[in-house]
């Protein structure tokens, strides 16, 4: 049964749907955005209470300077919405021993001050005096940025769909089975109920069911699943901002970051931005382990000792469309004409969600973009190593 004809039918409702499905709208296309069932979809990667926004990604000055645009993005989205959902706390980074070059912290601070940042370089008297939370003397260097903090990812995706169909976007509720291909032009797709939809242009947002839909990337990009913790306390005075601040724990070295006390959801945040699991994002169940819990209170124990008992309400293994250098891909397919896809965000995509929609749009129509060099369809090879400067790679 074939369906009217959009444009451009963008695939995923996640935050890089959703934005490419305003901007494209804003631009004149009409627009269908396909997805699943309740919104925003539980499993999404998107769906959470918070994520982090940061501009420092050690010497890398290109994310630093999305980050820029990004977080004067948010603002304004705060007033569209109005509703804070980014909030300011500004971020700690502190390490157990003095930064030294070549360290994500060092090189990160090294770039902030070269990009007409101020962070706050704090040795462990400072920490301690500032920050009460952490172990006294056991991080020992590190600074605070006041310009960052995190942003309630769930709620603003839900914001972003309204405003998607407040400009005249169309729902579709489905989950699409096949990408329609025709003499390797883009035709359209179809569900797993077989409907038909046509489209001039299909985007593909899939986030990390991305390789299923277009398995000739799955030597490219793979789901790897990682544990997030939400841990409930009595008094969170000491969790909450000014004193307990979005943090990086040596995160370069350790995986671990996390979030003040949440003011809605009233928990604390910990999680893990390192190696995963490697996970079937149609099968596989998504599940954190024993060993997960037991690295959090060991993290604990020598980080933030009034968390260490703290119970766990709430757990989440959470999935990464990981590409192999951690880098977004956001590219016309080289064969299909018609196929753009826009995906690979590796664990730190939700902080570019006001600068998503115009990048992926601009892809879309080929329009020039510096950034999109390097978001480009590339070929990996199995030694590719990840490049993204926070995370921890085992
Ligand atoms: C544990 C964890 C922590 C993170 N922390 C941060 C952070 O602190 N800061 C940060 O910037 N980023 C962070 N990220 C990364 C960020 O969440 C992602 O990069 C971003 O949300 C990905 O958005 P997306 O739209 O690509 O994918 P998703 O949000 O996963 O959305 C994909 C959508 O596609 C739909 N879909 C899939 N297949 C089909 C189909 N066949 N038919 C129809 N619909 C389909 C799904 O239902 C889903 O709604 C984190 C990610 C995880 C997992």
């Amino acid at each position: 049964m074939v369906r009217d004809n959009a444009d451009i039918l963008v695939i995923g409702a996640g935050i890089f749907g959703a934005t490419a499905a305003v901007e494209l709208s804003l631009r004149g296309y009409i627009v269908a955005l396909i997805d699943e069932g309740v919104h925003p979809h539980p499993l999404a990667a998107t769906t959470d209470i918070s994520k982090v926004v940061r501009m420092e990604y050690g010497a890398d000055d290109q994310y630093m300077e999305m980050v820029e645009d990004s977080i004067e993005g948010f603002h304004a989205w705060n007033d569209r919405f109005e509703e804070v959902l980014y909030h300011e706390t500004g971020v700690t980074m502190f390490t157990r021993e003095a930064m030294v070059p070549g360290g994500f912290e060092f090189e990160s601070f090294e770039t902030l001050l070269r990009r007409g940042h101020s962070p706050e370089r704090l040795g462990p008297e400072e920490i301690t005096r500032r920050f009460p939370a952490w172990k006294p003397g056991e991080y020992v260097d590190g600074f605070f940025h006041a310009v960052g903090g995190y942003a309630e990812s769930g709620r603003v995706l839900t914001h972003v769909r309204k405003w998607s169909e407040a400009i005249g976007v169309r729902r579709i509720d489905g989950r699409v089975a096949k990408i329609d291909i025709k003499k390797g032009r883009v035709q359209g797709v179809t569900t797993s109920k077989g409907q038909r939809f046509m489209a001039d242009h299909v985007v593909v947002a899939a986030g990390s069911w991305t390789p299923v839909l277009v398995p000739e990337l799955a030597s490219e990009m793979k789901a790897t699943g990682h544990p997030v913790f939400h841990l409930a306390v009595d008094e969170h005075s000491p969790f909450t901002p000014p004193l307990f601040v979005v943090f990086t724990a040596d995160v370069a070295r350790t995986g671990w970051y996390g979030f003040p006390h949440h003011p809605v959801e009233g928990v604390i945040k910990i999680a893990n931005h390192g190696v995963g699991v490697a996970i079937d994002p149609v099968h596989d169940e998504r599940a954190i382990t024993a060993a997960n819990e037991q690295s959090l209170r060991q993290f604990l124990s020598f980080t933030f000792p009034g968390l260490v008992d703290a119970p766990i309400v709430f757990t989440r293994l959470c999935l990464y469309c990981d590409t192999r250098d951690e880098h977004l891909w956001i590219d016309h397919h080289p064969e299909i004409e018609g196929l753009t896809i826009a995906s690979g965000g590796s664990g730190h995509g939700f902080k570019f969600a006001p600068v998503l929609g115009p990048l992926i749009a601009d892809a879309v129509e080929s329009i020039p973009n510096a950034w999109l060099e390097k978001f480009r369809w590339r070929k990996l090879s199995p030694v590719t190593s990840g490049e993204e400067a926070a995370r921890y790679h085992g």
